[in-house]
């Protein structure tokens, strides 16, 4: 992984050898304030599922979106997600397929928890109201992209997965509108992160275009800030990504000082629609699924150029297919290449692929009857801002999910359809470690009280015993009582976890909180030795 770091601060600038950021971007001072315990930014599948999640576990949550809920990359997601949801597929093989593209530089941890997680969210987000296509036995259909050994992308809609996610999250959202404990603002920019006077973040201040109390540039307050702002398409010449796609999360995180890697791997889609030279901005995309039904890529003369080239010949992974492109266009002097999909037929190309058949024809071509140009555009950045395996940023207090982050994921190429997935997995492990940390602060760190009265019973005379004896808590000893006798560590913690007046169900039940108290109790406990 290569990162990149921008300090020190030099009056209100970043500094990195020569080049010089600035500290804040130039808007006119806050005319409004709100408030929060946490403030979302972005309504992509990232930002939607960590506030929908976290609604439900702090007081108040700030949903703040540049311009309309639906708009991001997540609407336009045609393939679909990945997930070892086949019986006859295993999280091992999808990990395996991963690192595989990722090109030996994922971060194996983050890969694994992505892969074995991502099952389970998936089946939650179906619970939550998203319809997947699926079988005449009511079965999930799945099937199969670049870089994938087994059929396990779920869709929806045929190319629509996207659109009904997002159409899914929103729905969600609205059914909870009316709930003090999560408030929305449409068209607001975040300019800038607010950090405390240690260098935590504290807030944003952002741009509203609205009405009433909330318009022109404000600041909102927390304790916690989740960047899921999405890529960085439209730095490019051409992309498949929207125009809310300008990379403002990632320039924000810079601006404020935190770690940023892997920002040279960016992906090229292989297969956009040829518009003619010039054509710029959000291009069509023709997703890798096409491909995966049996479409192949041809040059000019009709020659199969990918066979021979990858034992997955035309479902190679991207970086391939689009070098391949890449070579054939300069071989034979053409900018584009064409794909062939005639021999699926016109019937199954428009049940399987609605919408990439209706924009085709929309902008002149047919792909039942003949060849579409394509050629590589600007897709996704598999580098951002870089995150630890619970989404904690190098900003104390801010955290970054979805195509902003980087999770370590992708390595130097990310896996077809595991970006969704990723966005999905890492929002609820965000939501869980904020919930988690902010209950240790607002009520007492009970991470610490809890060892503290382990330590009580285990050792019987030293300093550590009278300090945790000092912590004057009438919960100290419930605990002490719960953990009395035990001296293997992972019993301690779940003993602690089941004390209820201390641990409600959810937060008992959260692996993210479990491997933050036992990391506690390994650390504190550490050179303790019974009696
Ligand atoms: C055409 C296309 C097809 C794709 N197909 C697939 C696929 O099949 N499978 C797959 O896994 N991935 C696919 N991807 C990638 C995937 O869609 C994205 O990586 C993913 O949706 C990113 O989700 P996100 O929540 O991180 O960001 P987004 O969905 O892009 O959401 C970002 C949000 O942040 C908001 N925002 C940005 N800047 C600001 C600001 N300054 N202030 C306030 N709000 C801001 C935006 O308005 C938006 O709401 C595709 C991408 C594209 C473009």
């Amino acid at each position: 992984m290569t990162e990149a770091v921008t300090e020190p601060r030099v009056s209100g600038s970043l500094v990195r050898g020569s080049l010089r950021l600035p500290g804040r971007l130039r808007a006119p001072q806050p005319g409004w304030t709100a408030q929060a315990d946490v403030i979302v930014v972005g309504s992509g599948i990232a930002g939607l599922t960590t506030a929908l999640r976290l609604r439900q576990r702090v007081d108040r949550v700030l949903l703040v979106t540049k311009t309309v809920l639906s708009e991001g990359s997540t609407l336009w997601a045609q393939g679909g997600i990945a997930a070892a949801l086949d019986p006859a597929d295993s999280p091992e093989e999808h990990l395996h397929d991963t690192l595989v593209a990722g090109v030996g530089i994922c971060d194996v941890d983050a890969v694994r928890a992505l892969v074995t997680e991502g099952p389970r969210r998936v089946r939650e987000l179906i619970a939550l109201g998203a319809e997947f296509d699926t079988d005449e036995d009511g079965e999930i259909r799945l099937t199969r992209e670049g870089g994938h050994h087994r059929d396990r992308i779920a869709h929806a809609g045929g190319d629509a997965t996207g659109r009904e996610i997002s159409r899914a999250l929103i729905a969600a959202l609205h059914r909870v509108q009316d709930d003090p404990g999560i408030e929305v603002v449409e068209h607001a920019l975040v300019v800038d992160l607010l950090l405390d006077a240690a260098g935590r973040a504290c807030g944003v201040t952002l741009h509203v275009i609205g009405e009433g109390q909330r318009d022109g540039v404000g600041a909102a307050r927390a304790r916690a800030v989740v960047l899921a702002t999405g890529g960085i398409g439209q730095v490019y010449a051409a992309t498949t990504n929207p125009s809310v796609a300008t990379g403002d999360g990632l320039a924000a995180a810079l601006r404020a000082g935190a770690v940023v890697a892997d920002l040279e791997f960016v992906q090229f889609h292989p297969t956009v629609l040829w518009l003619g030279p010039g054509s710029s901005g959000q291009q069509p995309l023709i997703s890798e699924a096409v491909r995966g039904e049996g479409a192949f890529l041809v040059d000019r003369d009709g020659v199969r150029f990918m066979q021979g080239r990858h034992p997955l010949a035309d479902l190679a992974p991207r970086d391939v297919v689009s070098r391949a492109i890449v070579e054939r266009m300069r071989d034979t002097g053409e900018d584009h290449v064409h794909l062939d999909a005639r021999h699926l037929g016109r019937e199954f190309l428009e049940k399987r692929f609605p919408s990439i058949v209706a924009r085709c024809r929309e902008l002149g071509f047919d792909p039942a009857t003949e060849l579409l140009p394509v050629a590589p555009a600007q897709h996704y950045a598999s580098g951002g801002v870089r995150t630890d395996l619970r989404g904690r940023t190098s900003v104390e207090g801010l955290y970054a999910c979805g195509e902003v982050s980087c999770t370590g994921v992708h390595g130097a190429n990310r896996l077809a359809s595991n970006s969704l997935l990723e966005g999905l997995v890492f929002a609820h492990r965000i939501a869980d470690d904020i919930a988690a940390r902010l209950a240790a602060g607002a009520q007492p760190r009970w991470a610490t009280l809890a060892v503290a009265a382990w330590m009580t019973c285990l050792v019987a005379d030293s300093d550590a015993r009278g300090r945790a004896l000092a912590l004057e808590d009438p919960l100290a000893d419930r605990l002490t009582a719960a953990v009395d006798g035990a001296s293997d560590p992972a019993v301690v913690v779940d003993r602690l976890l089941g004390v209820r007046e201390v641990f409600d169900e959810e937060l008992a039940s959260s692996e993210v909180f479990r491997a933050m108290l036992a990391e506690d109790v390994a650390r504190l406990s550490a050179g303790l030795v019974a009696p």
